[in-house]
């Protein structure tokens, strides 16, 4: 578990990847389907995904268990299979990443504390048995991402901490509201956020999915402001989704994000690569702007 912090420590910035539903759905995956499932029935498609990502540059790779919460699985009527679809999924991306680093993904369930959905206890039980299959699997971190809400994360984060010593990162998501303000989908602030984060232990804060790279930069300025020593993660979408001719497609492209990479860079990121719509293409570009800047430090 040492091997995360070392790692950061030694290079200073990690680039991490990009999309994985992106690249799942290019691959054949039909909207409506359980991705996880994926790593039982399509694991050489899910392995490739992974390589194409290493071959890229990646220094630490995600695994394909964003949805693996028990909780989300049910929705396709697969919550028992949770702890192999999650254990398949960090075996999968362990095996791609060879000496490089992997950061078991997990992100919200959908379901909210607030409107009495689901019990605290609930969360962190379902939380609690994706974390310990991630990490039988092989994980060397666990990434907490595209979470809105503090309440369930501090759920998430509890579930991670009956495992001691084990890095966390937890990445949240913002959208801009009318005044230009960031906020959750909850209208935490980026303070509130961070702050919460601190507390609760959390090794690194990061900001994932929302606008995009250039949306984003005043957001990471925000939270380095506040701490200039947490690590920070950021990872953005290439732009905001839009649908052209009944397909997804994303206006951010390895060429646009490259200034917007350099900028975070400058403002002291620690680990970088990107969401929905970012393809091995764009892990390419950013590995050799991170290179260039830390070449000329
Ligand atoms: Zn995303």
């Amino acid at each position: 578990m040492k091997k995360f912090f070392e790692r950061l420590a030694e290079k200073k910035i990690l680039v991490s990847d990009g999309a994985w539903g992106t690249e799942l759905f290019k691959l054949g995956l039909r909207a409506g389907e359980c991705p996880e499932l994926w790593n039982e029935q399509n694991s050489t498609e899910v392995f490739a995904i992974a390589k194409k990502y290493i071959d890229a540059g990646s220094d630490i790779i995600s695994t394909n268990s964003f949805g693996g919460s028990p909780v989300k699985l049910s929705h396709y009527n697969l919550q028992s299979k949770a702890y192999e679809l999650n254990k398949t999924a960090a075996e999968i991306s362990r095996e791609a990443a060879g000496d490089k680093l992997v950061m078991g993904s997990i992100g919200p369930t959908g379901k909210f504390l607030m409107t009495g959905d689901i019990s605290a206890e609930e969360l962190i039980d379902s939380f609690t048995l994706q974390v310990n299959a991630l990490l039988d699997g092989g994980v060397d971190a666990i990434l907490l991402e595209t979470f809105y809400d503090i309440d369930e994360a501090e759920c998430a984060v509890k579930a991670v901490r009956n495992f001691p010593d084990v890095p966390l990162i937890c990445s949240f998501t913002y959208d801009r509201n009318s005044s230009g303000e960031y906020r959750t989908m909850m209208g935490s602030t980026p303070k509130d956020i961070l702050q919460a984060m601190i507390t609760l232990g959390v090794d690194v804060v990061g900001v994932n999915c929302g606008g995009g790279y250039n949306n984003m930069i005043d957001l990471v300025k925000e939270l380095r402001g506040f701490s200039h020593n947490i690590p920070i993660l950021v990872q953005p979408n290439a732009g905001l989704p839009e649908t052209v001719e009944g397909k997804i497609v994303y206006s951010e492209t390895p060429d646009v994000i490259a200034n917007s990479v350099k900028s975070f860079l400058s403002i002291g990121v620690n680990i970088i690569g990107g969401c929905c719509g970012t393809t091995p293409e764009h892990i390419r570009t950013i590995r050799k702007i991170v290179d260039d800047f830390l070449l000329n430090q």
